[in-house]
């Protein structure tokens, strides 16, 4: 099997497209297996294959795959896409995208790093969405020097430690305590409410550790250190009482915000927190866009791998439709045979 992705060559300035898929996460990647298999010219266009799955350190709910560490499944993703040959850029952002009116069809001019300049027919979103911070003094200054976005990523980088923090209350904050939890002696939990979003079975499990401290009701008002973090001020929103917590480090896991700025710019429509607004076939507002994953207001709240990516194959199945309608689609002999389905 080939293994092209990261290497393809650009594509030719002006080059057409019945796809284009703009993230390279399990929905890009999924819908990318199903535009190709809908026999459709398609370009993947992503930062980093993967999306957030690179944060997480082992997947056990997507069905079939009793658990598996998520550069694995990144790695299948990657494998299952490349199957079906569609061209996947990789470490290319896509900063442009604007409809254009100069051939008697609709279609879209897709502008990006590295000289990307192409036309698609069809859009497909699935570009996440990006960290929350939470915009305290000291966030900033720290950041790389024991402020941390990705306990997942950065814990081995504190073994030994005496004590860290973590701050959220989902999953990533309980999947990044636990993590930690084994590598440093201690582990606050700071958490702005004394009810979780996480899985009962990750709360559960941190309850049982005699290192993780859970600190409820609590907010972080600044994080102090010299060279480096030293502690986290934390602040009760009941009892008003301040205190400062000696850590390392601090793993910030309050989840994600889209690029609302971004979508607006382009013309798409979003819901009240930034996210793209979709239907259930995964059609936006703009004809001929559509959008999947974490990006969109489909599922808001349960952002899972297996909700990507069945995003993924519906915006792909949409997509395939909204160009077969409009006489728009024919399976060129190159995708037969790409697709195996020639000699
Ligand atoms: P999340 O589920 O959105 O949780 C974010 C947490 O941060 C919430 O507890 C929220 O508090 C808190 N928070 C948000 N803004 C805050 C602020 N400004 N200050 C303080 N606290 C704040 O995000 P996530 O944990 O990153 O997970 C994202 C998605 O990935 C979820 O769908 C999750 O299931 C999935 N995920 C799955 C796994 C796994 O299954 N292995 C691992 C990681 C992530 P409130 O609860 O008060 O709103």
């Amino acid at each position: 099997m080939s293994m092209r992705l990261g290497l393809a060559r650009m594509p030719k300035k002006g080059e057409e497209y019945d796809v284009v898929i703009v993230g390279g996460g399990p929905a890009g990647l999924s819908a990318a297996i199903y535009t190709s298999r809908f026999l459709l010219s398609t370009l993947v266009v992503a930062e980093q294959i993967g999306g957030q799955l690179n944060l997480t350190d082992y997947v056990d709910d997507y069905p079939g795959l009793k658990k598996i560490q998520a550069s694995a499944l990144i790695r299948s993703f990657k494998a299952h896409a490349a199957m079906f040959n569609p061209r996947i850029l990789e470490l290319v952002r896509v900063t442009k995208i604007e409809p254009d009116n100069s051939k008697p069809y609709p279609r879209y001019r897709v502008r990006g790093t590295r000289g990307l300049d192409v036309y698609a027919k069809t859009v497909i979103m699935a570009v996440g969405s990006k960290r929350r911070k939470l915009g305290v003094p000291g966030e900033r200054e720290f950041a790389g020097r024991g402020v941390s976005y990705c306990s997942v990523c950065d814990a081995p980088f504190f073994r030994g430690s005496k004590a860290v923090a973590v701050v959220g209350g989902g999953d990533a904050a309980f999947e990044g305590a636990l993590m930690l939890s084994g590598y440093a002696q201690k582990v606050y939990l700071i958490h702005r409410r004394n009810q979780f979003r996480a899985k009962p079975f990750f709360v559960e499990e941190a309850k049982k550790r005699d290192n993780i401290e859970f600190v409820l009701n609590s907010i972080v008002i600044e994080i102090k250190g010299d060279k480096k973090v030293r502690s986290v001020v934390v602040k009760n929103k009941v009892t008003g009482e301040v205190k400062e917590l000696e850590v390392d480090g601090v793993f910030i896991e309050i989840g994600f915000e889209p690029p609302k700025e971004w979508f607006q710019e382009i013309g798409l429509e979003t819901d009240e927190y930034g996210y793209i607004k979709v239907d259930e076939w995964m059609r936006t507002n703009l004809p001929g866009v559509f959008a999947a994953g974490d990006c969109t207001s489909m599922w808001r709240g349960f952002r899972q791998v297996v909700t990507a990516s069945a995003m993924g194959a519906v915006a792909a199945y949409s997509a395939y439709n909204y160009l077969a309608e409009r006489g728009l689609y024919e399976p060129k002999p190159l995708a037969l045979k790409k697709a195996g389905l020639s000699h």
